[in-house]
């Protein structure tokens, strides 16, 4: 069994009087993608900032590979990849420039044109961060995590508002990130992608979590349970249908 490179336990988020995240408890593996799947204010943005030494937890404990969130946030900082807000990204700097500027914020030596090439995104090296379509700015926003080499990344809502293609390309360059042996955890509105790309998620909803499982697991729970589908599944669906008529390669590039 892989080793746990995070543990979360109770953990609770008050803002005011409301309890946004009620005493959450969850690991994850090392090399896995790990989802956290729930509904528009569940707590799933305020639980992964508070791993990422990014907002103050209430109560409990959370420990990133090895480390105790309380007393070493700034050893967590150094091992994991964190999406910056695009706000950061100065509009009068190429891409080039802008991953020379964050390597050097984080202190370390990357070349710019290999990771640009990591996420497929070479040709726009020269261009700034406003000229890129939705698809090849998330591309370049997961560039920005690995700029130090972490251990596990970050990815909030990363296909959110993506075309078919560009969630697929999306989806393709997360499992690079896992098979180079980077822990992904992700969340995302979108069960189909949960399915294909998680190893595990995390269903919470108001602050709790309210299962966690493998998808196929989940899926063959629900079915154990006595659950049919009310239309008789085609062998394919409508996202199929748009794919095959339009293609897999990217568009707006
Ligand atoms: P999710 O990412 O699952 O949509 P969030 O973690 O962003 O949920 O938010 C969980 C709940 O906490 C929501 O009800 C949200 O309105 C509330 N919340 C988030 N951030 C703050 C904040 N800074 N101050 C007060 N309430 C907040
Ligand atoms: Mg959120």
């Amino acid at each position: 069994m892989a080793e746990k490179i995070i543990q979360v336990k109770n953990l609770v988020k008050n803002y005011g009087n409301f309890e946004a995240v009620k005493g959450i408890s969850f690991d994850v593996y090392e090399g896995e993608i790990f989802g956290l799947l729930g509904p528009n204010g569940a707590g799933k943005s305020t639980t992964l900032e508070i791993i990422e030494t990014l907002r103050e937890k209430t109560s409990g404990e959370v420990i990133v590979d090895g480390l105790n969130l309380d007393n070493n946030p700034a050893e967590i900082k150094r091992i994991i990849g964190v999406q910056l807000q695009s706000s950061g990204y100065y509009p009068g700097l190429n891409l080039i420039e802008l991953i020379e500027l964050f390597s050097g914020l984080y202190n370390r030596k990357v070349k710019p044109m290999d990771l640009l090439d990591m996420v497929n995104l070479k040709d726009k090296a020269k261009a700034k961060f406003k000229e890129l379509s939705g698809g090849q700015k998330q591309r370049f926003s997961v560039a920005t995590t690995l700029i130090n080499q972490p251990r596990l990344i970050f990815l909030d809502e990363p296909t959110t508002g993506l075309d078919p293609q560009a969630r697929r390309s999306l989806w393709e360059l997360i499992r690079d990130i896992r098979t180079k042996g980077t822990t992904v955890i992700i969340t995302t509105h979108y069960m189909d992608e949960a399915e294909v790309l998680c190893d595990r998620i995390a269903i919470i909803d108001s602050g709790k979590i309210i299962a966690l499982n493998t998808p196929d697991q989940l899926i063959d729970d629900l079915v154990a349970s006595g659950f049919e589908r009310p239309k008789e599944v085609k062998k394919a669906n409508l996202e199929d249908v748009f794919i095959n008529l339009t293609g897999h390669s990217l568009r707006e590039e």
